[in-house]
């Protein structure tokens, strides 16, 4: 089968993946599931972990963790239902211990003996993977292949974003960049009753904003025309922590979606933080968020701008995501 592998980790202009073209296709072990991608999404996590920003945890991994397969066949042991035709869903959680202090407080994402699919464990960037079956998602009717890949994770990170935001009902939420996971989030925002006020650069991202239903679009350093209950940080920019604070009315929550985020400034106590403000991080997901997302998503029509390329040109899309030359989601198809 074809794969790529992250051979040496460091700037996607200089080719740090290799297409093979004749590797095994892998066999599922117990309790896994075997998938053919049909589809698998190019998250800014590839990125990093194509570019090194995420230390190497396996070397040569296969990258990608927005997969949406078609269950080829099954392991041994309990394979959570799943028979061979059923279209599942493989995310960034692979796997937790269970057992840890985090797992038995449905912390499960904090588990630090969790692994990542696309960095502990090859992705789907790739025509098969595997992936064990209790972590593999079910996934809702009335969205194409490549529609469904960003929910796997662009999606349910931004739900889990918005969660811890706290946003309290027909609240008045602000938005920080507006990518993938972003638009995601705002819709869910937006269904809810909340009203929704975006500060990004981009005249694109700006108009998808107010086409989707936001009551305001800005630049990402200024201040929304109301103060915001909840604000949600997607870009991965420290500096936009403090006209997000600062925008925030009182016992308002800021949570900061991403993996990564350049230095933060100094805050200002009086300015950023009192009057019960709250900063908040944002880490990987649990299962139970991803069910309550694509559940969401069963019930309501997202709307998903996607950017098809073939699986061969994985390396041209990551170079396209960094160079931000397109708004929505990069998806492979292999
Ligand atoms: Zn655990
Ligand atoms: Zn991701």
């Amino acid at each position: 089968m074809r794969a790529w592998h992250v051979e040496a980790p460091g700037p996607v202009t200089g080719h740090p993946m290799r297409l093979h073209s004749d590797d095994e296709t892998p066999r599922p072990g117990p309790g896994e599931l075997l998938l053919q991608v049909l589809a698998c999404g190019v998250c800014r996590t590839d990125l990093h972990v194509t570019e090194g920003d995420l230390p190497p945890h396996q070397s040569g991994v296969t990258p990608g963790h927005e997969v949406v397969g078609e269950v080829a066949a099954v392991g041994e042991g309990d394979t959570a239902g799943f028979r061979p035709g059923d279209r599942a869903g493989g995310a960034w959680l692979r796997s937790t211990d269970n057992t840890c202090t985090f797992c038995r407080r449905d912390a499960e994402n904090l588990c630090p003996a969790s692994t990542y699919t696309g960095w502990d464990a090859d992705g789907g960037y790739a025509e098969y993977m595997t992936v064990p079956a209790a972590y593999a998602h079910r996934l809702p009717p009335g969205y194409t292949n490549e529609e469904l890949a960003p929910l796997l994770c662009a999606g349910i990170i931004g739900y889990r974003a918005l969660k811890r935001a706290e946003l309290p009902p027909n609240g008045r939420l602000g938005i920080y960049g507006f990518g993938g996971s972003a638009h995601l989030a705002a819709q869910v925002a937006l269904a809810r009753g909340a009203t929704v006020h975006v500060l990004t650069r981009g005249e694109q991202a700006k108009r998808l904003a107010l086409e989707l239903g936001a009551a305001s679009v800005g630049e990402a350093d200024g201040m929304p025309p109301e103060p915001l209950d909840a604000a949600i940080l997607f870009a991965p920019v420290g500096d936009l922590v403090l006209p997000a604070l600062a925008a925030l009315d009182r016992g308002g929550t800021l949570s900061i979606a991403g993996i990564h985020l350049t230095d933060i400034p100094p805050l200002n106590y009086e300015k950023h933080l009192f009057q019960e403000r709250q900063l908040r991080s944002v880490t990987s997901n649990t299962r139970e968020d991803a069910r309550e997302f694509l559940g969401f998503a069963a019930s309501h029509k997202l709307k998903i701008t996607v950017h098809p390329y073939p699986l061969d040109h994985a390396d041209q899309a990551q170079r396209d995501l960094k160079a931000g030359r397109f708004d929505g989601a990069a998806v492979l198809i292999p």
